[in-house]
């Protein structure tokens, strides 16, 4: 990598402007390798994972950012939010600055697991239409789950404005009023029009899984985050 003088390396880690971060640097706000940097003009090679501080706080360089959420309730994924805050409030606020931006969309009222990045190209890749990655949900239905219900589900479901039935690739009950459901498409309000359509309603909705990642395995309380591993990311193809 190329060396960068200190106010490009803050200013590409998401804190802010190049005039902002020369402040934070000739400020005495930044170490770098546990050592206090004292002018924006010193020079450093970013390296994958280098470990600097700002404001006391612990940071590692990362060219690009893969995110899990453990999205709580009550948040939108879209970028002008309308009725409700943003996922975006759950992450450090550099992370804006980085433009960082939810991989696909969860609705307000949809918990579990959300992926976010800053690389355009990966999630270009992961809400393509042809990038067919089982994602998994667990449904809690307003009626009663019964065989009949999970075996339409299982055929496929005519939705208006869709030209054909779209099926789940896997359909389970887990107890009277809860079922698991893997989608490989990510239409708008998938699930929840599915449910309505096969004839139940759909009362409450969490995604526990994406491809091979799970959030379980992830452990991550609601309104919790982590990066990725790159193994973690293999697990999404
Ligand atoms: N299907 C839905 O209906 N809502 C979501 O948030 C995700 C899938």
């Amino acid at each position: 990598a190329k060396a960068l003088t200190l106010d490009r390396f803050l200013q590409s880690q998401g804190f802010g402007s190049r005039k902002g971060c020369r402040d934070l640097v000739d400020d005495g706000e930044v170490t770098i390798n546990g050592e206090t940097v004292k002018s924006w003009k010193q020079e450093v090679v970013p390296v994958e994972g280098l470990p600097f501080t700002v404001f006391g706080e612990d940071w590692e360089y990362r060219s690009q950012v893969y995110i899990a959420l453990n999205k709580p309730s009550g948040y939108e994924c879209s970028r002008k939010p309308s009725h409700h805050p943003p996922v975006l409030e759950l992450l450090p606020e550099n992370f804006e600055w980085r433009d960082v931006q939810p991989v696909g969309r969860l609705d307000h009222d949809t918990t579990g697991l959300l992926l976010l990045s800053d690389d355009g190209a990966f999630i270009h890749a992961q809400s393509h239409p042809k990038h067919h990655v089982p994602k998994l949900y667990v449904a809690t239905c307003a009626e009663a789950v019964t065989p009949q219900l999970v075996a339409k589900l299982l055929a496929g479901v005519q939705l208006i404005d869709e030209p054909a039935p779209l099926a789940a690739v896997h359909c389970a009950q887990l107890d009277e009023y809860r079922l698991e459901i893997v989608l490989e498409q990510g239409k708008y309000h998938q699930v929840k029009r599915m449910l309505a359509a096969a004839g139940n309603h759909c009362a409450a909705l969490t995604r526990t899984a994406i491809g091979g990642l799970t959030l379980a395995a992830l452990d991550l309380d609601e309104g919790e985050w982590r990066y990725l591993s790159a193994e973690q990311l293999l697990q999404l193809q």
